[in-house]
């Protein structure tokens, strides 16, 4: 996996998998010069934050913030350069201006691994930099390492999940686009100061807002979120019906993480 002259780079995103991926190559290769790198947009969890407090405690070697250490701008630079006009999952400069550019940006035309933090029983490739010095590895699939594995993993060593999951299933900027309804309410109920924020940036006369069908304003309304929970609790339902427990942890609910892994963005949310 070394050829003693590349450089080793590993994106976390704050999610389970980049961080399970993280501990896995500490552990099982200590020997590799990793750098660990987190592309700050300045809009994450607050729980993201002191996430990456808590496994770069664990590594034992800084987690390199990107929007800190090259002085990159954040998000509210660019929603003005791009006419306040919000990102989405159609017109997703978000990404590309606070991921992938600063990333590519701090590697610059060296040679280098890029770890992805795909699973052996996913069926994607994740985030691949058209720059052709970059050359991604994928660890996880390579070994065989599954959805079962990176809760072991991340449970035996210690950092366990992000305080997000309890109510979120990603990681990302707290308006993130991708977010459910059901993770709106979530975002309202555990950070009603970042909703307030959320709120801020819509512009509902202009159609600017952060869900297509409707405003954070008209999704507060009592009803509205009565209405996203009795939904939600049907899905969860359906969900549960459809697929039996496939472990001890899973059928006692310790390992039972009811996280998506529907796409999204990946370089964010991985
Ligand atoms: S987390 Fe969501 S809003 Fe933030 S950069 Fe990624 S896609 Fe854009």
């Amino acid at each position: 996996m070394s050829d003693g002259e590349r450089r080793h780079i590993l994106l976390i995103s704050g999610g389970k998998d980049s961080t399970a991926l993280a501990i896995y190559m500490r552990d099982r290769y200590p020997e590799i010069e990793m750098e660990y790198l987190f592309t700050d947009t300045q809009k994450e969890l607050p729980e993201t934050y002191a996430f990456l407090n808590k496994l770069e405690a664990y590594l034992e070697k800084p987690i390199i913030r990107l929007g800190d250490v090259e002085g990159d701008r954040g998000f509210d630079h660019w929603l003005a350069m791009y006419g306040n006009y919000l990102p989405s999952p159609k017109m997703r400069w978000c990404t590309r201006k606070l991921k992938i550019e600063p990333f590519e940006k701090y590697v610059g035309d060296d040679e280098a691994y890029l770890y992805v933090a795909i699973r052996a029983d996913e069926n994607r490739r994740g985030f691949i930099s058209t720059k052709p010095n970059l050359t991604p590895v994928y660890p996880f699939i390579e070994d065989g390492i599954t959805r079962d594995d990176i809760g072991r993993i991340l449970t035996e060593s210690g950092v366990g999940l992000p305080e997000y999951y309890r109510w979120r299933s990603r990681s990302g900027c707290y308006f993130c686009f991708f977010q459910r309804k059901i993770e709106w309410i979530g975002l309202l109920e555990n950070h009603p100061n970042l909703y307030e924020e959320a709120v801020k940036y819509e512009k509902p006369e202009k159609g600017y807002t952060w869900n297509v069908s409707e405003s954070l304003e008209e999704l507060r309304r009592p009803e509205r979120i009565e209405q996203i929970r009795r939904e939600d609790a049907l899905r969860k339902e359906q969900a549960r019906k459809r697929q039996r427990p496939k472990n001890l942890a899973q059928a006692f609910g310790i390992l039972d993480m009811d996280i998506d892994d529907e796409l999204g963005c990946l370089i964010c949310h991985l």
